[in-house]
C-alpha cells in the first residue's frame, strides 16, 4: 500500500512531504498534481509551492526525473523497486481552500499539496502524519485510525482525502453536539468573541432543519471547522463531512459577525448533500487534472444560496425582517449589478472556469450565487402557490437527494428541468426559458412572484428595494 508521511517545517511554512510506492510494477511512474479543488471551478496554482522535489529507490540510489507538464513528474527506471518521492510544499496563503503552516497551528487541504498517481486514484491508502507534541490535536473529518506522535489516517481513496482538510493545533477549542445518530463537531482556531453555548444551539437547529427537508444526513458526523485569521476575512470551502470556514476582522471574530458565521455554516452544510452528494453529471467524478465544465451550477451554488437564508430563518435562528435583509442582499447584489449582462446562468455556470471569480468584463456575467439562488426562490414559490405550501422547492430536492445521492450517476440540465416539472405537475419551460436560459433582466418576473409572500421590488434611486406590501 501506498504510504504518505507528512511533517511540517513551521518556521519556514513547509509542509514535508515522502510517499512511498511499494513494488512498482511500471518501467516509469507519473505523479500528478491537482490543477484546482472541488468547491471552486478555476484552475489553480499550487504547483507554484511545490520545491525540493526528488526520487529515488527506498533507502538507495537517485532515480531520474523530468516534469512533462506543469504539474507533471515523470520518474524513470521504476520497474521492480520500492520508490521514494520527496518534496515540499510553501504553505504560506491562509484562505478556506488553501494550506497554511506555522508556529500556532498546522491546516493542509490534500487537495493543494498531494501529489497522486492517476492510475490508483481510487485505490486506498496510508497516511502518516508527525506532530510535534501529542497536546496538539488534530480535527476534520477523515478519522484517525492510530494517535500518538504520528497519527494514521487511512482514506478511502484520493477523492476522500483530496477532501478531508485538517487542523493541527494545540490550541483548537472542540465542541460537540447531536442530531439523531449524527454527530456535529465544532472546531475553533483563534480569537472568538461569541457566544459558544448559543453557537452550539444554533447549528443545532440549523442541522436539524436541513436533515429534516432530506430526511436524513449523508454521513457519520460533521466537523465545523473555523479559522480566525489575523486579517479581515469571510470564506468557507464544503467538503463531505466538513466545512473549513475562515471568518473574522483583524484577528478577532466579533459578535457582530453572528449572523454571517450562522449564514455561512448553513450554506456551507447544505452543501453536504447538494454538490458533495448530489453532482452534476460533468463532475462525477472530479477530473483534477482540467477545468470540469459544466452548466448548472445555479443548483450546486444557487439553491444552496437560497437555503442557506432560508434555513435561518425557518430554524428560528434569524427572525423574518432578518430574513427579509438577507434578501433584499441577494437581489442587489444581481439587480444592480448583473440583471442586464449578456449571459445567461448557464453559460455563467460554463464560463466560470474562465473568470467566475474576478470581476470581469462589465455587462458580460451572472452569478451563480446571487441570481441562482433568486431563481430558487422564484421556483419555490411557483411551487408553494400553485399547491397552497403542500409542496415547495423542498420535493424537487428530495427527488434530487434519492435520485443523485448514492454518486452513481449525475444530473443534467434536462433532469433538473423533469424533475422541477414532476414537482409541480406541469410544464415549466416559460420558467427555464425566462430564468435559467434567457439574458433579459428578470426584475419584473421576480416581482410578480414575490407577490405571493407580500412583497414586492422597486428602484428607489437606483438601489433596488423590497417592499412589504
Ligand atoms: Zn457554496
Amino acid at each position: 500500500m501506498i504510504q504518505y508521511f507528512f511533517s511540517f517545517l513551521p518556521e519556514n511554512n513547509l509542509v514535508d512531504i515522502r510517499i512511498l510506492i511499494p513494488k512498482v510494477q511500471e518501467k516509469s511512474l507519473e505523479l500528478h498534481l491537482p490543477m484546482w479543488r472541488p468547491g471552486r471551478y478555476q484552475l489553480q496554482n499550487f504547483v507554484k509551492n511545490v520545491l525540493n522535489f526528488s526520487a529515488r529507490v527506498q533507502n538507495g540510489e537517485k532515480l531520474e526525473w523530468r516534469k512533462s507538464q506543469k504539474n507533471i513528474w515523470q520518474v524513470a527506471d521504476t520497474q521492480d523497486k520500492n520508490v521514494e518521492i520527496r518534496y515540499q510544499y510553501f504553505a504560506k496563503e491562509l484562505n478556506a481552500g488553501s494550506s497554511f503552516v506555522n508556529k500556532h497551528f498546522l491546516y493542509v487541504n490534500p487537495v493543494n499539496l498531494c501529489l497522486y498517481l492517476p492510475k490508483l486514484i481510487n485505490e486506498t491508502f496510508e497516511v502518516n502524519i508527525y506532530r510535534e507534541s501529542t497536546e496538539s490535536e488534530y480535527s476534520g473529518g477523515l478519522g484517525v485510525v492510530s494517535y500518538g506522535n504520528t497519527l494514521k489516517l487511512q482514506p478511502k481513496d484520493f477523492h476522500h482525502f483530496f477532501d478531508s482538510p485538517f487542523i493541527i493545533s494545540k490550541g483548537i477549542l472542540h465542541e460537540r453536539f447531536s442530531v439523531g445518530e449524527v454527530w456535529f463537531h465544532v472546531w475553533i482556531e483563534g480569537v472568538f468573541q461569541i457566544d459558544k453555548q448559543r453557537l452550539i444551539r444554533d447549528l443545532s437547529k440549523i442541522a436539524e432543519t436541513q436533515i429534516r427537508i432530506f430526511g436524513e444526513f449523508p454521513e457519520q458526523d460533521y466537523h465545523f471547522m473555523l479559522i480566525v485569521p489575523e486579517n479581515t476575512f469571510y470564506h468557507g470551502v464544503e467538503h463531505r463531512n466538513s466545512t473549513v470556514m475562515v471568518l473574522g476582522e483583524n484577528g478577532v471574530l466579533p459578535e457582530t459577525y453572528y449572523n454571517d458565521l450562522l449564514g455561512l455554516a448553513s450554506h456551507e452544510l447544505f452543501h453536504a448533500w447538494n454538490i458533495a452528494k448530489i453532482r452534476p453529471k460533468e463532475l462525477l467524478p472530479y477530473d483534477y487534472g482540467k477545468e470540469n465544465y459544466f452548466e448548472t451550477c445555479f443548483v450546486a451554488e444557487g439553491f444552496t444560496t437560497y437555503y442557506g437564508d432560508k434555513i435561518l430563518l425557518e430554524s428560528g435562528v434569524i427572525g423574518y425582517e432578518e430574513y427579509l435583509h438577507e434578501l433584499e442582499t441577494t437581489f442587489r447584489r444581481h439587480f444592480e449589478e448583473s440583471d442586464n449582462a449578456s449571459q445567461s446562468l448557464l453559460e455563467s455556470s460554463f464560463d466560470l472556469w474562465v473568470d467566475g471569480y474576478e470581476k470581469g468584463t462589465p455587462n458580460k456575467k451572472v452569478s451563480v450565487y446571487s441570481k441562482g439562488a433568486i431563481v430558487a426562490l422564484i421556483l419555490d414559490l411557483k411551487i408553494r402557490a400553485k399547491f397552497k405550501e403542500k409542496k415547495s422547492l423542498d420535493h424537487v430536492m428530495k427527488v434530487l437527494w434519492k435520485r443523485y445521492g448514492d454518486m452513481k450517476r449525475g444530473y443534467t440540465y434536462l433532469d433538473i428541468q423533469k424533475i422541477a416539472e414532476r414537482v409541480y405537475g406541469e410544464n415549466l419551460r416559460e420558467y427555464f426559458e425566462i430564468a435559467i436560459e434567457g439574458n433579459g433582466s428578470i426584475f419584473d418576473y421576480t416581482s410578480s412572484h414575490l407577490v405571493y409572500l407580500g412583497l414586492q421590488l422597486e428602484w428607489i434611486e437606483d438601489k433596488c428595494r423590497l417592499k412589504v406590501l
